[in-house]
């Protein structure tokens, strides 16, 4: 008798633990689209449910405040002339890009936005402005017309901030911690191309992240653990006229779109909002100035493809990027310190 007792709590126990196991590695998803792109965040384990829904809401919550185009934000509501505080979570999201503008030497500039809307990409009524055109409206860009007063931001009138720059990268961090405040402890989330990780895969390994290639299809697989892996490319977002192709990524300089050479930039590392702001201003640098800046400060690194099918890839990133077979012909150019 005493033997059965014994067997049977030990079936008991046995799949008592195999449920648990199998809930701790159970996949649960949710889709819905947000600042301008789809999100897809998928969570593991029994406080996922929970997790996801607070994920969204931070993601939410971010765009409510970061939209340069929802006139309630606090930054559309900066760009019409009222003051934010500096402490407010936009605020420390505008000083943060301006940081980034100082670091990449004006590559990432977050004061573009009268440029950019010349352009149309934000509303989509795209058309090309002139070289008078865009000479003008870059006297109203520039760093130099954001003043911070005591605690508070003001924009000189006509000057605008939008930070799509780094917005997606700023909400993949928040979601990641929203996530795991609700106890989740194994994540990926992939807001348009910002792909973020949260602890290790359940199963063991690395992730495999795919990185999409211009013409759909995979460029390769970029395996990580916990952090960002963010993709900026021309493919993104674009209009053509008289083919002519233009893109939503601005070179500060001149206020149109950066032809550096670059087609996309995928960048590594372990904060979201960085490998954002960095993949815009890689973007801009084109891979011999990107490489350089890369090699002296010793930055997030990169894996980018050039205009004729080239790929550089920084020695970090080497062993863990693998070029999709497609590709396998192409020229890999391995960019050491
Ligand atoms: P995506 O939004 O497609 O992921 P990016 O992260 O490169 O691509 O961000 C592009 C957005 O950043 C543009 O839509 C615009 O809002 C803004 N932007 C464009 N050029 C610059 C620049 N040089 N520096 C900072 N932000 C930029
Ligand atoms: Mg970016």
């Amino acid at each position: 008798m005493k033997k059965y007792v014994f067997g049977t709590v030990v079936l008991l126990a046995a799949a008592l633990l195999f449920l648990r196991h199998r809930e701790n590695g159970k996949r649960h998803e949710l889709s819905f689209f947000a600042m301008d792109t789809p999100v897809t965040l998928t969570a593991y384990g029994p406080a996922a449910p929970r997790g996801l829904r607070d994920a969204e809401e931070a993601v939410r919550k971010i765009e409510r405040e970061l939209s340069v185009t929802m006139p309630t934000s606090a930054v559309a509501r900066l760009n019409t002339g009222e003051t934010l505080p500096a402490a407010s979570a936009a605020g420390r999201a505008i000083t943060a890009a301006l940081e980034l503008c100082a670091e990449t030497d004006g590559a990432f500039d977050p004061t573009l936005y009268p440029a950019l809307r010349a352009w149309g990409f934000t509303t989509g009524e795209y058309r090309v402005p002139s070289r008078d055109e865009l000479t003008e409206l870059l006297k109203q860009c520039g760093v130099r017309h954001l003043r911070r007063e005591g605690g508070s931001l003001r924009l000189e009138a006509g000057a605008m901030i939008d930070l799509g720059g780094l917005g997606k990268g700023l909400a993949s961090d928040v979601a990641a911690q929203a996530l795991k405040d609700a106890g989740v402890e194994s994540a990926v989330l992939n807001l348009g191309g910002n792909v973020r990780t949260l602890g290790a895969r359940p199963g063991g390994g690395r992730w495999r992240i795919g990185v999409r290639a211009p013409e759909d299809g995979l460029l390769g697989v970029i395996e990580t653990d916990e952090g960002a892996v963010v993709t900026s490319g021309n493919y993104e977002r674009f209009f053509e006229r008289d083919g002519v192709r233009y893109w939503h990524i601005l070179d500060p300089k001149t206020g149109e779109p950066a032809r550096s050479g670059v087609v996309s930039v995928t960048v590594c590392g372990p904060n979201g909002e960085r490998c954002d702001a960095l993949s815009t201003a890689y973007f801009v640098m084109g891979p011999q100035k990107a490489a350089a800046f890369w090699k002296e400060r010793g930055s997030e690194s990169f894996v980018m493809l050039t205009d004729n099918g080239d790929l550089f890839v920084c020695e970090d990133l080497a062993g863990r990027f693998t070029v999709d077979q497609e590709r396998k012909n192409a020229k890999v150019t391995v960019i050491r310190r």
